[in-house]
């Protein structure tokens, strides 16, 4: 279920194979080169553009009324409604790779879970560094970041996986059963965390689990529920 990723920072890691981060600092880039080469990072994540940011304020609150973590796109979008076209257009412009969570309230097994916005995806937030949204580790570490001559104008390479925090990180990749929009779902998420936030994530399943299992005594129906976090703003 969890795999890979014990690495010191600073440790390339094992594998020679990955391209190695390339930061040229004597020859300062042009505005139109560092276009470009944000441009390329954001087509490395196979999802062409940007999520489209809500035109007024009433589709905002459309969003965050329809949005849902896992939706079926395999459905005809002219199919449905004004509001829940707009839902579906934004959810196909999500990166829905690794998610990051919210685990204030793990200890009663819920987890809160949401995609990674655009500036995550390319700063690398929730993948080289710790996806908890709480955690002392899911920034990235000014230190780090100044060792591996990297800033803001620099984002790191996403073929290069060092973490950019002062801590190991563990990718698990997780299956979550929730209701969403009255439907049971299943969905297997990726996440990467650090030891302390993993252990509250397996600890949150493991409660999550035992409710389940109690309530499915009483209604064989029953499912755990899974907060699901909008990332149309907000939170
Ligand atoms: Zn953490």
């Amino acid at each position: 279920m969890s795999s890979s990723r014990y690495r010191a920072p600073g440790d390339p890691g094992p594998s020679t194979s990955k391209r190695p981060r390339v930061v040229d600092t004597l020859a300062p880039e042009t505005a139109h080169e560092r276009h470009q080469r944000l441009h390329a990072l954001r087509r490395a994540y196979d999802r062409g553009k940007p999520p489209p940011r809500p035109a007024s304020r009433h589709e905002l609150d459309v969003l965050k009324e329809r949005h849902q973590f896992v939706r079926d796109s395999d459905v005809d979008p002219s199919t449905l409604s004004w509001e829940d076209q707009l839902a579906h257009r934004h959810y196909e412009t999500l990166f829905r790779e690794y998610a990051v969570v919210n685990l204030k309230h793990y200890k009663s097994g819920a987890i809160a879970l949401r995609w990674r916005t655009e500036s995550e995806v390319l700063s690398g937030t929730g993948h080289l560094t710790c996806g908890s949204l709480r955690c002392a580790f899911h920034a990235p570490s000014p230190a780090v970041l100044a060792s591996l001559s990297l800033s803001d104008d620099v984002p790191p390479d996403p073929a290069d996986e060092r973490p950019l925090v002062e801590a190991r990180l563990e990718e698990l990749e997780v299956p979550f059963r929730y209701v969403e929009a009255g439907e049971a779902k299943s969905v297997l998420v990726k996440v990467v965390l650090c030891r302390e936030c993993a252990r509250k994530l397996r600890h949150g399943r493991r409660k999550a689990k035992e409710d389940r299992d109690k309530r499915a005594e009483v209604d064989p129906g029953a499912c755990v529920r899974l907060l699901v976090l909008t990332d149309v703003g907000g939170d």
